[in-house]
């Protein structure tokens, strides 16, 4: 029974569809159908919205791992963590959240994608309900880890997932972006009613899903800039097949970068966000759920 459900946007200051969405819910209430859950929605980094940042020390979504939960840490970004961590937590078994869902948009082209960080019977029931009120959905899993020791927001709550929606820039919001996040959104919420009311969910279809690899750094020289960018037969095609020998990067100086692993389903393509770090995409498998 999901008794208490936080639904969040504004985690990055500049992800607008989800910051809107929530102001949204917030002044005019939730569709009606919904009035049976308890749900409380927030924004969370309110100085990194004002400021239109995605941070203004650190990055939130990265804060919530016990060990730095439990570190101390003067920047803003880890101060607000633990303010959250005693609002919507404490991280663990006893959450005052039994659901948290925390709304995120992207530069990449990678639609409406559910992420999960668990292969359980809610997360698998979860994702294979989204993906049949919203065929067109992606659905990643991040289970590389444990739930506990991923450093995401979502993790406060005792079950938690993300909703992230591209290609959206930093800053601006666009109405198919904030659209497709609002229908995700009302999915998750009506898979809420589905579970509570104990509907027989184990009988939904499976689901193709892709299950994160690997981070690939950008072809950089000895000074560690940058040699390459993304290829334009690359560049949009976050979650279609990438085989091997196809090209992944265009150098400067006209060199092809070839890609050469097995087939993989590449995401987060050219991420705005991952340019400091130079990751130009993760990788992942294509599995059934
Ligand atoms: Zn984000």
């Amino acid at each position: 029974m999901l008794n208490s459900i936080v639904l969040t946007g504004g985690a990055h200051g500049n992800e607008t569809s989800g910051i809107e969405l929530i102001r949204q819910w917030q002044q005019s209430g939730l569709p009606a159908r919904f009035n049976g859950l308890n749900v409380r929605c927030a924004l969370v980094n309110e100085k990194a919205i004002d400021a239109n940042v995605r941070f203004l020390d650190e990055d939130l979504n990265r804060q919530f791992t016990p060990e730095r939960l439990a570190t101390d840490n003067p920047a803003q970004e880890a101060l607000l963590a633990k303010k959250l961590n005693e609002e919507f937590g404490p991280k663990g078994p006893s959450s005052a959240t039994d659901f948290f869902v925390d709304v995120h948009n992207t530069t990449s082209q990678m639609g409406a994608t559910l992420i999960i960080l668990e292969h359980d019977e809610f997360n698998i029931a979860l994702a294979r309900f989204v993906k049949q009120a919203m065929p067109e959905a992606n659905i990643l899993i991040e289970d590389e880890k444990t739930f506990a020791s991923h450093g995401y927001l979502c993790t406060l709550g005792k079950k938690g997932v993300m909703i992230e929606v591209g290609g959206q820039p930093q800053g601006v919001l666009r109405e198919d972006i904030y659209l497709l996040t609002e229908k995700m959104a009302e999915a998750i919420l009506d898979f809420c009613l589905a579970w509570n009311e104990e509907q027989a969910l184990s009988r939904l279809p499976p689901c193709e899903a892709f299950r994160l690899g690997k981070e690939v750094s950008f072809p950089l020289d000895e000074k560690g800039q940058r040699k390459a960018m993304i290829h334009h037969q690359l560049q949009d095609r976050d979650f279609k097949p990438l085989a091997q020998g196809a090209p992944a990067f265009t150098g400067f100086d006209g060199t092809i970068y070839h890609w050469e692993e097995d087939t993989t389903y590449p995401h987060f393509i050219n991420e705005a966000a991952y340019h400091k770090l130079h990751v130009a995409f993760a990788t992942a498998s294509r599995i059934t759920l």
